[in-house]
């Protein structure tokens, strides 16, 4: 079976769970301004900008012989619920015979779940299953863990594009393990050439932190962001997302795991939003508070077009801005983003952080 699915950040997880399972894996491509376009042109145009883009994306995959698309469900009451549904329809009244597994969380409705299960896991056994399924988790672990790592040091990295590349090998030796023990080697390998750069962090007060939240998809997806982490890095500021693929499994198919982490975000957003409004946004004001609790010193705050729950939390901005006394820039990504226009304005929001960083030092120092 001709396997597929969106891409959304670091793809090659998914590609590994259903390579291991013995599919024969589709790659999509990372979204460029074709996908966009293509997507744009045959989605709704109200509706939300992933939508749209993800569009794009099956769009093209479909060229190269796709017989089944897997993707995830919705959060709580938004649209993303009817996403699989909408672009299905779509999909094969465009005149292609193409199937689609959602996958919801399985407490929605376990015989269904099991069932999709059941299509997924094939010909494998279930012991092997068992273990493919915790060669991937480990996997989107450690993936996860060595991006946060680059994400810091690439803040003070004098080379960056070697960097950069390292990066890119690293992901490119990921997506070859077999095993739990292939993904320990490699992350030990990463870790041993990220320390060949011999970085060296800033004391603690001269360091700049922002934290990333907003909507999952703006959030994870570099290539429709703008490419916004890397960006901060260049500025000289270190970067850490609310969402990676890992939580985001922990949220979804292992809810147990997460649930702690989970209610702790949804505490901290109480008095700003208590109930769940659909996506990331009760988290995301969760995420903001907790940022700040950790000392980081400013956040940015993405929105796709169109989204409801974002539309919401972004309206609790200011008041979260005044009450934590930390900057929140929002911004809007769509169709239209430019990725100058975004440049701009996260050169100016990291300036307003390091001359209120300084500001703030020389007071200390003069009261002192
Ligand atoms: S979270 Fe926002 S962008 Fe994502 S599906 Fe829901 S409404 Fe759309």
């Amino acid at each position: 079976m001709r396997v597929s699915f969106p891409y959304m950040g670091t793809t090659i997880v998914y590609g590994k769970l259903l390579e291991l399972l013995g599919h024969q894996v589709v790659m999509p491509e990372q979204p460029t301004r074709k996908t966009v376009e293509l997507g744009v042109k045959y989605s709704p145009e109200f509706a939300c900008f992933p939508f749209k883009v993800i569009m794009g994306t099956y769009l093209e995959t479909l060229e190269k012989g796709v017989d089944i698309f897997v993707t995830s469900g919705g959060q709580g009451p938004c649209r993303a619920g009817f996403y699989g549904e909408l672009h299905r329809k779509i999909i094969q009244n465009l005149g292609y015979d193409i199937d689609f597994i959602v996958l919801d969380p399985p407490w929605r409705d376990y015989e269904k779940f099991f069932k999709q299960i059941l299509t997924l896991k094939g010909e494998t056994s279930w012991p092997e299953v068992i273990r493919v399924v915790r060669t991937v988790y480990q996997m989107s672990k450690s993936v996860d863990k060595i991006e946060k790592l680059i994400t810091t040091v690439r803040a003070y990295a004098s080379d960056r594009t070697a960097l950069n590349r390292s990066w890119r090998d690293i992901l490119a030796a990921y997506s070859q393990i077999k095993d739990t023990r292939g993904v320990a080697r490699v992350e030990k390998e990463a870790l041993r050439e990220i320390e060949r750069y011999n970085i060296k962090l800033p004391p603690e007060e001269e360091r700049i932190r922002i934290g990333i939240v907003g909507e999952i998809y703006v959030v994870m997806e570099p290539s429709i962001n703008g490419n916004i982490e890397e960006i901060l890095n260049s500025l000289g500021a270190e970067v850490e997302r609310s969402l990676y693929l890992s939580t985001y499994i922990d949220e979804t198919i292992f809810p147990w795991v997460g649930r702690k982490e989970k209610k702790k975000l949804n505490q901290k957003a109480g008095g700003y939003i208590d109930l769940n409004i659909g996506g990331h946004a009760r988290l995301s004001v969760g995420q903001i508070v907790d940022f700040k609790d950790r000392g980081f010193d400013g956040i940015i705050h993405l929105k796709p077009f169109a989204c409801l729950p974002e539309l919401i939390s972004e309206s609790m901005l200011e008041k979260l801005s005044i009450d934590l006394d930390m900057p929140i820039l929002s911004l809007s990504i769509d169709e239209q983003t430019a990725e100058a226009n975004i440049m701009t304005r996260l050169d100016a929001f990291v300036d307003f952080i390091k001359y209120g960083k300084a500001d703030s030092k020389e007071r200390v120092s003069l009261s002192g």
